[in-house]
């Protein structure tokens, strides 16, 4: 996946949309993330809180890590971030605070959305950055792989409630 290069806004959601039934392969709530930068995949992840035990190991975290990596600076200029669900307040916060001009994704959170749904931290004029957000593309696709992971969780014995709930992104 890295260094596909990339059409339009939907190619690119159908990758993170990859990423996103990866996550599946561990028992992770299936979300996924790619950046793009000048038409090129230079990072490609998914949850990996379950797998890592890490509460931040979230694809867009993930993402930007490697995407400064590839980049060797911590400023993401030229870069679009998309991923399969909107961004947690964590993950908005770290697009802010990566520069990354411009935030596609595909499903809304209504219950922790941070781009636009619950908080706008991804385009408040208080902070020094805002990115451009995008969302819809794929939304359909993007938002089933979750309904899905979470009725077939419900059927299995749930280790709590909360879990049963925390979309972990
Ligand atoms: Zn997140």
């Amino acid at each position: 996946m890295l260094g596909h290069l990339v059409s339009d806004d939907a190619a690119a959601m159908a990758l993170a949309l990859q990423q996103a039934s990866l996550a599946l392969g561990h028992d992770d709530v299936p979300v996924g993330a790619i950046i793009v930068r000048n038409g090129v995949v230079i990072a490609a992840r998914h949850n990996e809180r379950e797998l890592t035990g890490d509460p931040t190991a979230h694809a867009e975290v993930l993402a930007i890590r490697d995407a400064a990596e590839h980049i060797g600076h911590w400023r993401l200029e030229h870069c679009t971030l998309y991923v399969t669900l909107e961004p947690c307040t964590m993950c908005a916060g770290a697009l802010v605070n990566s520069r990354v001009p411009r935030v596609v994704y595909g499903a809304s959170d209504p219950k922790a959305g941070a781009g636009g749904s619950v908080y706008n931290v991804l385009s408040d004029a208080r902070l020094n950055h805002r990115c451009d957000i995008t969302s819809g593309p794929m939304q359909h696709e993007c938002g089933t792989i979750l309904r899905e992971f979470f009725a077939k969780r419900r059927k299995a014995p749930a280790p709590t409630d909360s879990a049963a709930t925390d979309t972990g992104d």
